[in-house]
């Protein structure tokens, strides 16, 4: 198996196309071509990161952060990323990043988060936009259930838990062979016309030239009638962050202590009071504060994400608790589901690639307590 196989996995959980546009993503170091035995999952490439690769042979590091974020204008051996990035070098080990596409995706970041606090009926609090395209072919009817189930086997017709969805309507089409075609009805040089449906389906725009390519696969025709549209509505499935519900209202201190045991955190800021209690949640893993107005405009009781700003607590004190319940503790749930995930596509296991999960990936902040 090579690199590039699983970045493929990756990007098909984590399409790096829906990443925030001055990320950056992807494999950072390394040769998609290069073979890979071992891979080690952590949330961030550190030093002590870079040695556990070593020890378990690890051959690519996939991270959550990217250690090269910035522009790098140049390599210094002497600063930390610099030389980061020569020992990744000198030991042959490749660096891939899955940051702002995991956190956007379909059961990303948030969406772990919001399952370790057991929330419920999760949905993205701020859907992402212009994702989602609508797929329209002219099919005669003999092949329009074959051609419906190659785009959906592609990944067309996904609308929210449901699958296989499209819609079809008759009508006529007409067309003129031109010379040196091979229509499959009518003759060339002569006008002709067909009883066709018009079939619909909604796709990703990053599944578009799968699901073409598998349409094109199955459709009878030599030159095949086909229109994508960009559809406006928000995606139901790609966004920042999530909401969801606990299952029965709680008090603002068995809120906290969830949060707190569910996430391991040592240490809780958060400014509110909940005075009705909290049922609905908000949340995001690491930096969300900017979703704070979305999480208030949502109705939630709660937003839980990191990095909240003193200024952040005093503005929405009266609209929310809002909780910081730290940037690791709260990203932390996506390194072991990344690893699961890869441990269980079947490709990975069938050619024997050993997925670790980081244990030296701790979190750089301490808390004191006297
Ligand atoms: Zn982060």
């Amino acid at each position: 198996m090579q690199i590039r196989d699983i970045a493929s996995f990756i990007e098909s959980w984590a399409p790096p196309s829906i990443s925030w546009d001055r990320d950056n993503v992807g494999l950072l170091v390394g040769s998609p071509a290069r073979k890979v035995r071992r891979v080690l999952v952590a949330l961030d490439a550190t030093p002590a990161v870079v040695r556990e690769a070593v020890a378990v042979k690890a051959d690519l590091i996939v991270t959550h952060h990217p250690l090269i974020f910035r522009p790098l204008e140049r390599i210094d051996g002497d600063d930390r990323t610099g030389s980061l990035i020569g020992s990744l070098v000198r030991k042959g080990i490749a660096l891939y990043a899955a940051h702002t596409n995991l956190d956007f995706t379909t059961g990303g970041v948030s969406a772990l988060l919001a399952g370790r606090l057991g929330l419920k009926d999760v949905v993205p609090l701020s859907p992402l936009r212009d994702t989602q395209r609508k797929i329209v072919v002219f099919v005669p009817a003999s092949h329009a259930g074959g051609v419906m189930q190659a785009m959906a086997d592609a990944g067309a017709g996904v609308i929210g838990d449901y699958e296989s969805c499209s819609f079809t309507s008759a009508g006529e089409g007409s067309f003129l062979p031109g010379a040196g075609t091979k229509p499959h009805s009518g003759r060339s040089g002569r006008l002709s016309r067909v009883k066709e449906l018009r079939l619909e389906m909604e796709a990703p725009e990053w599944k578009v030239p799968a699901v073409l390519r598998a349409m094109r696969s199955v459709h009878p025709y030599e030159e095949v009638a086909c229109d994508v549209y960009p559809l406006l509505k928000p995606a139901d499935r790609y966004g920042m962050g999530a909401i969801g519900s606990l299952r029965g209202t709680v008090s603002l201190r068995d809120f906290l202590r969830k949060v707190e045991r569910s996430l391991g955190s040592r240490g809780i800021r958060y400014s509110g009071s909940a005075r009705g209690g909290i049922r609905k949640v908000a949340v995001c893993g690491g930096s969300g504060s900017d979703l704070t107005r979305a999480a208030v405009a949502a109705g939630a009781d709660a937003f839980v994400t990191a990095d909240v700003r003193y200024h952040g607590f005093q503005e929405h004190e009266a609209e929310i608790v809002l909780v910081d319940a730290g940037h690791y503790e709260t990203e932390h749930p996506a390194v072991g589901a990344m690893a699961r995930y890869l441990r269980t596509r079947p490709g990975i296991r069938r050619k024997n690639v050993k997925i670790h999960e980081s244990k030296k990936g701790t979190n750089p902040v301490n808390y004191f307590r006297s």
